[in-house]
Protein backbone atom coordinates (compact mmCIF):
# COMPACT_ATOMS: atom_id res chain seq x y z
CA UNK A 1 0.00 0.00 0.00
CA UNK A 2 0.87 3.44 -0.61
CA UNK A 3 0.92 6.12 1.74
CA UNK A 4 0.01 8.90 -1.12
CA UNK A 5 -1.89 12.08 -0.88
CA UNK A 6 -3.99 9.99 -3.59
CA UNK A 7 -4.55 6.99 -1.52
CA UNK A 8 -5.69 10.00 1.84
CA UNK A 9 -8.06 11.12 -0.49
CA UNK A 10 -9.39 7.99 -1.08
CA UNK A 11 -9.97 7.02 1.96
CA UNK A 12 -11.17 10.09 2.74
CA UNK A 13 -14.12 10.08 -0.08
CA UNK A 14 -14.81 6.43 -0.60
CA UNK A 15 -16.68 3.70 1.28
CA UNK A 16 -14.23 1.40 2.92
CA UNK A 17 -15.53 -1.88 1.25
CA UNK A 18 -12.19 -2.73 -0.22
CA UNK A 19 -10.11 -1.79 2.49
CA UNK A 20 -6.70 -0.04 1.74
CA UNK A 21 -5.81 0.25 -2.19
CA UNK A 22 -2.15 -1.53 -2.98
CA UNK A 23 -1.37 1.11 -5.23
CA UNK A 24 -3.14 3.98 -7.32
CA UNK A 25 -2.25 3.42 -10.97
CA UNK A 26 -2.37 5.98 -13.61
CA UNK A 27 -2.47 4.45 -16.89
CA UNK A 28 -1.89 0.67 -19.04
CA UNK A 29 -0.77 -0.81 -22.04
CA UNK A 30 -0.99 -4.22 -22.99
CA UNK A 31 -0.33 -6.37 -19.63
CA UNK A 32 1.57 -3.74 -18.06
CA UNK A 33 0.48 -0.77 -15.93
CA UNK A 34 1.91 2.14 -14.56
CA UNK A 35 1.39 4.09 -10.88
CA UNK A 36 1.08 7.77 -9.97
CA UNK A 37 4.89 7.83 -9.03
CA UNK A 38 5.53 6.06 -13.00
CA UNK A 39 6.36 2.71 -11.43
CA UNK A 40 5.91 -0.09 -14.25
CA UNK A 41 3.67 -3.33 -13.28
CA UNK A 42 3.17 -6.53 -15.26
CA UNK A 43 -0.30 -7.23 -14.48
CA UNK A 44 -0.93 -10.96 -14.28
CA UNK A 45 -4.73 -10.55 -12.52
CA UNK A 46 -6.26 -8.05 -15.40
CA UNK A 47 -8.48 -6.33 -13.46
CA UNK A 48 -9.85 -10.17 -11.92
CA UNK A 49 -10.40 -11.70 -15.36
CA UNK A 50 -11.50 -8.64 -17.04
CA UNK A 51 -8.93 -6.87 -19.74
CA UNK A 52 -9.16 -9.92 -21.93
CA UNK A 53 -7.19 -7.80 -24.31
CA UNK A 54 -5.07 -5.64 -21.72
CA UNK A 55 -5.26 -2.46 -21.23
CA UNK A 56 -5.91 0.45 -23.67
CA UNK A 57 -6.39 -2.04 -26.66
CA UNK A 58 -6.56 -0.41 -29.87
CA UNK A 59 -9.47 -2.67 -31.20
CA UNK A 60 -11.54 -1.31 -27.47
CA UNK A 61 -10.64 2.34 -27.97
CA UNK A 62 -11.71 2.23 -31.66
CA UNK A 63 -14.72 0.15 -31.07
CA UNK A 64 -15.87 2.73 -28.07
CA UNK A 65 -15.02 5.58 -29.57
CA UNK A 66 -16.92 4.64 -33.16
CA UNK A 67 -19.82 3.72 -31.30
CA UNK A 68 -19.95 6.37 -28.34
CA UNK A 69 -19.84 8.88 -31.90
CA UNK A 70 -22.65 7.09 -33.26
CA UNK A 71 -25.30 6.06 -30.80
CA UNK A 72 -24.25 6.00 -27.17
CA UNK A 73 -27.22 5.10 -25.25
CA UNK A 74 -30.97 4.02 -26.03
CA UNK A 75 -33.51 2.52 -23.63
CA UNK A 76 -34.55 -1.23 -24.19
CA UNK A 77 -37.62 0.49 -25.82
CA UNK A 78 -35.38 0.64 -28.63
CA UNK A 79 -32.66 -2.24 -30.27
CA UNK A 80 -29.40 -1.21 -31.71
CA UNK A 81 -27.28 -2.98 -34.45
CA UNK A 82 -24.43 -3.98 -31.46
CA UNK A 83 -26.88 -5.41 -29.10
CA UNK A 84 -28.74 -7.50 -31.68
CA UNK A 85 -25.01 -8.80 -33.00
CA UNK A 86 -23.52 -9.37 -30.15
CA UNK A 87 -26.49 -11.24 -29.14
CA UNK A 88 -26.14 -13.92 -32.37
CA UNK A 89 -22.60 -13.79 -31.87
CA UNK A 90 -22.49 -14.72 -28.41
CA UNK A 91 -24.91 -17.81 -28.97
CA UNK A 92 -22.76 -19.13 -31.82
CA UNK A 93 -20.07 -19.20 -29.68
CA UNK A 94 -21.73 -20.42 -26.03
CA UNK A 95 -23.78 -23.05 -27.88
CA UNK A 96 -22.68 -23.44 -31.59
CA UNK A 97 -25.03 -24.84 -33.36
CA UNK A 98 -27.94 -24.60 -31.22
CA UNK A 99 -28.70 -21.10 -32.44
CA UNK A 100 -32.40 -21.63 -32.58
CA UNK A 101 -32.79 -22.11 -29.36
CA UNK A 102 -30.84 -19.65 -27.35
CA UNK A 103 -31.32 -16.46 -26.31
CA UNK A 104 -29.58 -13.89 -24.51
CA UNK A 105 -30.16 -11.43 -21.93
CA UNK A 106 -27.87 -8.22 -21.27
CA UNK A 107 -27.17 -7.03 -18.05
CA UNK A 108 -24.12 -4.11 -16.87
CA UNK A 109 -22.11 -6.46 -14.70
CA UNK A 110 -21.77 -10.35 -13.11
CA UNK A 111 -23.84 -10.01 -10.46
CA UNK A 112 -26.82 -8.83 -12.10
CA UNK A 113 -25.99 -11.50 -14.87
CA UNK A 114 -26.82 -14.11 -12.32
CA UNK A 115 -29.76 -11.93 -10.57
CA UNK A 116 -31.52 -12.26 -14.27
CA UNK A 117 -30.41 -16.38 -14.03
CA UNK A 118 -31.71 -16.28 -10.81
CA UNK A 119 -34.94 -15.05 -12.02
CA UNK A 120 -35.51 -16.56 -14.53
CA UNK A 121 -35.03 -20.00 -12.72
CA UNK A 122 -37.99 -18.98 -10.56
CA UNK A 123 -40.02 -18.87 -14.14
CA UNK A 124 -40.23 -22.53 -13.97
CA UNK A 125 -41.80 -22.73 -11.17
CA UNK A 126 -39.67 -23.57 -8.43
CA UNK A 127 -37.54 -21.83 -6.53
CA UNK A 128 -35.16 -24.36 -4.57
CA UNK A 129 -31.49 -23.90 -6.03
CA UNK A 130 -28.75 -26.44 -5.61
CA UNK A 131 -25.23 -24.53 -5.56
CA UNK A 132 -21.90 -25.15 -4.46
CA UNK A 133 -19.07 -25.16 -1.80
CA UNK A 134 -16.36 -22.56 -2.32
CA UNK A 135 -18.99 -20.34 -4.39
CA UNK A 136 -18.82 -17.17 -5.28
CA UNK A 137 -21.67 -15.50 -7.61
CA UNK A 138 -21.80 -11.93 -6.58
CA UNK A 139 -22.72 -9.25 -3.82
CA UNK A 140 -26.31 -8.46 -4.34
CA UNK A 141 -28.68 -10.06 -2.31
CA UNK A 142 -29.52 -13.05 -4.94
CA UNK A 143 -26.24 -13.66 -5.89
CA UNK A 144 -25.30 -13.71 -2.17
CA UNK A 145 -27.92 -15.89 -1.33
CA UNK A 146 -26.15 -18.45 -4.04
CA UNK A 147 -22.63 -17.61 -2.94
CA UNK A 148 -21.41 -19.99 -0.12
CA UNK A 149 -18.90 -17.62 1.76
CA UNK A 150 -20.03 -17.42 5.04
CA UNK A 151 -18.02 -14.41 5.98
CA UNK A 152 -19.84 -12.38 3.05
CA UNK A 153 -23.45 -13.88 4.22
CA UNK A 154 -23.83 -13.57 7.63
CA UNK A 155 -23.61 -9.78 7.57
CA UNK A 156 -26.99 -9.41 5.90
CA UNK A 157 -29.10 -12.45 6.34
CA UNK A 158 -32.09 -13.36 5.75
CA UNK A 159 -31.52 -13.57 2.35
CA UNK A 160 -33.75 -14.66 -0.43
CA UNK A 161 -34.45 -18.27 -1.55
CA UNK A 162 -33.82 -21.78 -0.47
CA UNK A 163 -30.51 -22.27 -1.01
CA UNK A 164 -28.79 -25.86 -0.56
CA UNK A 165 -24.92 -25.85 -0.62
CA UNK A 166 -23.27 -29.27 -1.55
CA UNK A 167 -19.24 -29.77 -1.21
CA UNK A 168 -18.00 -28.52 -5.05
CA UNK A 169 -17.31 -31.85 -7.27
CA UNK A 170 -19.14 -34.75 -4.51
CA UNK A 171 -21.36 -36.13 -6.95
CA UNK A 172 -23.50 -37.93 -3.85
CA UNK A 173 -24.16 -35.06 -2.29
CA UNK A 174 -25.56 -33.24 -5.34
CA UNK A 175 -27.59 -36.11 -6.18
CA UNK A 176 -28.79 -36.17 -2.94
CA UNK A 177 -29.65 -32.74 -2.77
CA UNK A 178 -31.24 -32.12 -6.33
CA UNK A 179 -35.24 -32.84 -6.09
CA UNK A 180 -38.25 -32.68 -7.85
CA UNK A 181 -38.69 -29.42 -5.99
CA UNK A 182 -35.28 -28.11 -7.28
CA UNK A 183 -35.38 -25.15 -10.03
CA UNK A 184 -31.60 -25.41 -10.87
CA UNK A 185 -28.35 -26.44 -10.00
CA UNK A 186 -25.43 -23.17 -10.23
CA UNK A 187 -21.89 -24.06 -10.53
CA UNK A 188 -18.80 -22.30 -11.40
CA UNK A 189 -17.02 -25.25 -14.03
CA UNK A 190 -14.20 -23.33 -12.28
CA UNK A 191 -14.26 -21.88 -9.34
CA UNK A 192 -12.04 -18.33 -9.55
CA UNK A 193 -12.84 -16.37 -6.05
CA UNK A 194 -11.77 -19.91 -4.43
CA UNK A 195 -8.25 -19.62 -5.54
CA UNK A 196 -8.95 -21.24 -9.42
CA UNK A 197 -10.47 -25.27 -8.10
CA UNK A 198 -10.81 -27.20 -10.41
CA UNK A 199 -14.25 -30.18 -10.46
CA UNK A 200 -13.16 -33.44 -10.69
CA UNK A 201 -12.78 -35.38 -13.75
CA UNK A 202 -17.14 -36.37 -14.74
CA UNK A 203 -18.38 -33.78 -12.57
CA UNK A 204 -20.54 -31.19 -14.52
CA UNK A 205 -21.39 -34.37 -16.95
CA UNK A 206 -23.35 -35.64 -13.82
CA UNK A 207 -24.36 -32.97 -12.62
CA UNK A 208 -26.44 -32.48 -16.06
CA UNK A 209 -27.64 -36.14 -15.91
CA UNK A 210 -28.78 -35.30 -11.96
CA UNK A 211 -30.43 -32.52 -13.10
CA UNK A 212 -31.88 -33.84 -16.21
CA UNK A 213 -33.61 -36.45 -13.72
CA UNK A 214 -35.37 -34.22 -11.81
CA UNK A 215 -35.93 -31.26 -14.94
CA UNK A 216 -34.22 -28.91 -13.22
CA UNK A 217 -31.99 -26.49 -15.31
CA UNK A 218 -28.55 -26.60 -15.09
CA UNK A 219 -26.71 -23.17 -14.83
CA UNK A 220 -23.00 -22.48 -15.07
CA UNK A 221 -21.69 -19.12 -13.70
CA UNK A 222 -18.16 -18.81 -16.39
CA UNK A 223 -18.53 -14.79 -15.32
CA UNK A 224 -14.84 -15.62 -14.68
CA UNK A 225 -13.85 -18.95 -16.85
CA UNK A 226 -15.54 -17.92 -19.73
CA UNK A 227 -14.84 -15.70 -22.46
CA UNK A 228 -11.54 -17.51 -23.44
CA UNK A 229 -10.10 -17.05 -20.35
CA UNK A 230 -9.23 -21.11 -20.35
CA UNK A 231 -8.39 -21.44 -23.92
CA UNK A 232 -12.00 -22.20 -24.55
CA UNK A 233 -14.82 -20.13 -25.07
CA UNK A 234 -16.20 -21.51 -22.10
CA UNK A 235 -14.24 -23.67 -19.22
CA UNK A 236 -17.31 -25.92 -19.45
CA UNK A 237 -16.72 -26.72 -23.19
CA UNK A 238 -13.36 -28.74 -22.45
CA UNK A 239 -15.81 -30.84 -20.64
CA UNK A 240 -17.99 -31.37 -22.87
CA UNK A 241 -21.35 -30.56 -21.18
CA UNK A 242 -23.98 -28.10 -22.24
CA UNK A 243 -26.04 -26.10 -19.26
CA UNK A 244 -29.46 -24.53 -19.51
CA UNK A 245 -28.15 -21.49 -18.82
CA UNK A 246 -24.84 -19.41 -18.70
CA UNK A 247 -23.90 -16.00 -17.67
CA UNK A 248 -20.84 -14.29 -18.59
CA UNK A 249 -19.43 -10.69 -17.36
CA UNK A 250 -16.34 -10.34 -16.39
CA UNK A 251 -13.89 -10.39 -19.51
CA UNK A 252 -16.86 -9.95 -21.79
CA UNK A 253 -16.84 -6.39 -22.42
CA UNK A 254 -12.67 -6.16 -21.97
CA UNK A 255 -12.92 -3.98 -19.22
CA UNK A 256 -15.95 -2.15 -19.97
CA UNK A 257 -19.26 -2.94 -18.00
CA UNK A 258 -21.40 -5.68 -19.37
CA UNK A 259 -23.12 -9.17 -18.16
CA UNK A 260 -24.99 -11.40 -19.80
CA UNK A 261 -27.15 -14.09 -19.00
CA UNK A 262 -27.73 -16.76 -21.68
CA UNK A 263 -30.73 -19.48 -22.05
CA UNK A 264 -30.79 -22.50 -24.07
CA UNK A 265 -32.86 -24.67 -24.60
CA UNK A 266 -36.72 -24.16 -22.66
CA UNK A 267 -34.27 -21.26 -20.52
CA UNK A 268 -34.60 -19.61 -23.85
CA UNK A 269 -38.26 -18.47 -23.72
CA UNK A 270 -38.93 -18.73 -19.81
CA UNK A 271 -38.91 -14.97 -19.29
CA UNK A 272 -42.10 -13.06 -20.96
CA UNK A 273 -42.33 -9.20 -21.28
CA UNK A 274 -42.75 -7.10 -18.12
CA UNK A 275 -40.45 -10.03 -16.00
CA UNK A 276 -37.40 -8.57 -16.07
CA UNK A 277 -35.30 -5.03 -17.20
CA UNK A 278 -32.56 -3.27 -17.33
CA UNK A 279 -32.17 0.86 -18.26
CA UNK A 280 -28.26 0.08 -19.33
CA UNK A 281 -28.07 -3.65 -20.04
CA UNK A 282 -27.39 -3.75 -23.84
CA UNK A 283 -26.34 -0.64 -23.89
CA UNK A 284 -24.80 -0.29 -27.53
CA UNK A 285 -21.04 1.27 -26.13
CA UNK A 286 -20.75 -1.62 -24.03
CA UNK A 287 -22.09 -4.13 -26.83
CA UNK A 288 -19.61 -2.61 -29.46
CA UNK A 289 -16.74 -3.10 -26.67
CA UNK A 290 -17.54 -6.98 -26.85
CA UNK A 291 -18.00 -7.56 -29.88
CA UNK A 292 -14.42 -6.02 -30.50
CA UNK A 293 -13.18 -8.20 -27.63
CA UNK A 294 -14.84 -11.62 -29.31
CA UNK A 295 -13.41 -10.56 -33.40
CA UNK A 296 -9.78 -9.65 -31.68
CA UNK A 297 -9.74 -13.15 -29.96
CA UNK A 298 -10.73 -14.92 -32.96
CA UNK A 299 -8.71 -12.94 -35.58
CA UNK A 300 -5.51 -13.27 -33.31
CA UNK A 301 -6.19 -16.60 -32.14
CA UNK A 302 -5.95 -16.00 -28.45
CA UNK A 303 -7.36 -19.04 -27.99
CA UNK A 304 -4.60 -21.00 -29.23
CA UNK A 305 -2.17 -18.41 -27.63
CA UNK A 306 -4.16 -18.73 -24.26
CA UNK A 307 -3.33 -22.44 -24.31
CA UNK A 308 0.23 -22.70 -24.95
CA UNK A 309 1.26 -19.39 -22.84
CA UNK A 310 -0.74 -21.06 -20.05
CA UNK A 311 1.21 -24.49 -20.46
CA UNK A 312 4.43 -22.88 -19.88
CA UNK A 313 3.16 -20.54 -17.12
CA UNK A 314 1.84 -23.47 -15.03
CA UNK A 315 5.00 -25.46 -15.59
CA UNK A 316 6.97 -22.86 -14.55
CA UNK A 317 5.29 -21.93 -11.42
CA UNK A 318 5.04 -25.54 -10.59
CA UNK A 319 8.64 -26.28 -10.80
CA UNK A 320 9.20 -24.47 -7.45
CA UNK A 321 9.22 -26.90 -3.98
CA UNK A 322 6.90 -24.37 -2.47
CA UNK A 323 4.36 -25.22 -4.72
CA UNK A 324 2.00 -27.64 -3.92
CA UNK A 325 0.19 -27.45 -6.92
CA UNK A 326 -0.81 -25.56 -9.98
CA UNK A 327 -4.73 -25.70 -10.35
CA UNK A 328 -6.62 -24.28 -13.71
CA UNK A 329 -6.47 -23.77 -17.30
CA UNK A 330 -5.25 -21.42 -19.97
CA UNK A 331 -4.32 -18.21 -18.18
CA UNK A 332 -7.07 -18.62 -14.85
CA UNK A 333 -4.01 -19.95 -12.44
CA UNK A 334 -3.78 -20.66 -9.43
CA UNK A 335 -1.00 -21.37 -7.15
CA UNK A 336 -1.47 -23.35 -4.04
CA UNK A 337 1.63 -22.94 -1.59
CA UNK A 338 2.76 -25.40 0.81
CA UNK A 339 1.82 -23.03 3.46
CA UNK A 340 -0.18 -19.69 3.97
CA UNK A 341 1.98 -17.23 2.45
CA UNK A 342 -0.08 -16.10 -0.52
CA UNK A 343 -0.50 -12.34 1.41
CA UNK A 344 3.42 -12.57 1.47
CA UNK A 345 3.67 -13.66 -1.73
CA UNK A 346 1.66 -11.20 -3.51
CA UNK A 347 3.26 -8.22 -1.93
CA UNK A 348 6.65 -9.49 -2.80
CA UNK A 349 5.19 -10.35 -6.08
CA UNK A 350 4.19 -6.27 -6.26
CA UNK A 351 7.32 -5.33 -5.14
CA UNK A 352 9.33 -7.01 -7.69
CA UNK A 353 7.02 -5.17 -10.02
CA UNK A 354 4.03 -7.91 -10.68
CA UNK A 355 0.28 -7.95 -10.16
CA UNK A 356 -1.07 -11.12 -8.73
CA UNK A 357 -4.06 -11.63 -6.20
CA UNK A 358 -3.94 -13.88 -3.00
CA UNK A 359 -7.26 -15.08 -3.54
CA UNK A 360 -7.07 -17.43 0.05
CA UNK A 361 -4.62 -17.36 2.67
CA UNK A 362 -2.82 -20.68 0.26
CA UNK A 363 -3.91 -19.86 -3.56
CA UNK A 364 -2.46 -17.09 -5.09
CA UNK A 365 -4.59 -16.51 -8.73
CA UNK A 366 -3.41 -15.61 -12.28
CA UNK A 367 -5.73 -14.18 -14.65
CA UNK A 368 -3.91 -12.31 -17.16
CA UNK A 369 -4.61 -10.24 -20.09
CA UNK A 370 -5.13 -13.07 -22.87
CA UNK A 371 -2.77 -11.24 -25.19
CA UNK A 372 0.26 -11.43 -22.24
CA UNK A 373 3.38 -11.53 -24.21
CA UNK A 374 5.80 -14.90 -24.00
CA UNK A 375 8.27 -12.03 -22.37
CA UNK A 376 6.22 -10.99 -20.01
CA UNK A 377 5.53 -14.71 -18.52
CA UNK A 378 8.91 -15.36 -18.85
CA UNK A 379 9.89 -12.52 -16.99
CA UNK A 380 7.45 -13.30 -14.20
CA UNK A 381 8.55 -16.85 -13.89
CA UNK A 382 12.45 -15.19 -13.66
CA UNK A 383 11.30 -13.33 -11.03
CA UNK A 384 8.92 -16.14 -9.42
CA UNK A 385 11.73 -18.10 -7.08
CA UNK A 386 13.16 -14.52 -5.50
CA UNK A 387 9.39 -13.75 -4.95
CA UNK A 388 9.00 -16.90 -3.34
CA UNK A 389 12.24 -16.77 -1.36
CA UNK A 390 11.12 -13.05 0.12
CA UNK A 391 7.60 -14.76 1.07
CA UNK A 392 9.01 -17.70 2.78
CA UNK A 393 11.52 -15.83 4.52
C1 LIG B 1 -16.77 -11.82 -10.32
C2 LIG B 1 -17.77 -12.89 -10.33
C3 LIG B 1 -19.14 -12.61 -10.16
C4 LIG B 1 -19.66 -11.23 -9.85
O1 LIG B 1 -19.38 -10.31 -10.86
P1 LIG B 1 -19.46 -8.73 -10.56
O2 LIG B 1 -19.30 -8.10 -11.91
O3 LIG B 1 -18.36 -8.41 -9.60
O4 LIG B 1 -20.80 -8.47 -9.97
C5 LIG B 1 -20.02 -13.67 -10.23
N1 LIG B 1 -19.61 -14.92 -10.47
C6 LIG B 1 -18.30 -15.23 -10.64
C7 LIG B 1 -17.90 -16.64 -10.93
C8 LIG B 1 -17.35 -14.22 -10.56
O5 LIG B 1 -16.05 -14.52 -10.70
Amino acid sequence: MTSSASTQRYQGALMNTFGPPKLVLARGQGAHVWDEDGREYVDLLGGIAVNALGHAHPAIVEAVSTQLQTLGHISNFFASAPQIELAEKLISLVAPGATEDAKVFFANSGTEANEAALKLTRRTGRTHVVAMDGSFHGRTMGSLALTSKEAYRAPFEPLPGEVTFVPYGDVDALTAAVTDATAAVLIEPLQGEAGVVAPPEGFLAAARAIADEHGALLWFDEIQSGMGRTGHWLASHSAGVTPDIVTLAKGLGGGIPIGACIGLGRAATLFEPGNHGTTFGGNPVACAAALAVVRTIEDENLLEHVTVLGHKLRDGLAADPRVAEVTGEGLLIGVVLTEDRAAEVAAAALRAGFIVNNATPRRVRLAPPLVLTPDDAQAFLSAWPAILDEAFA
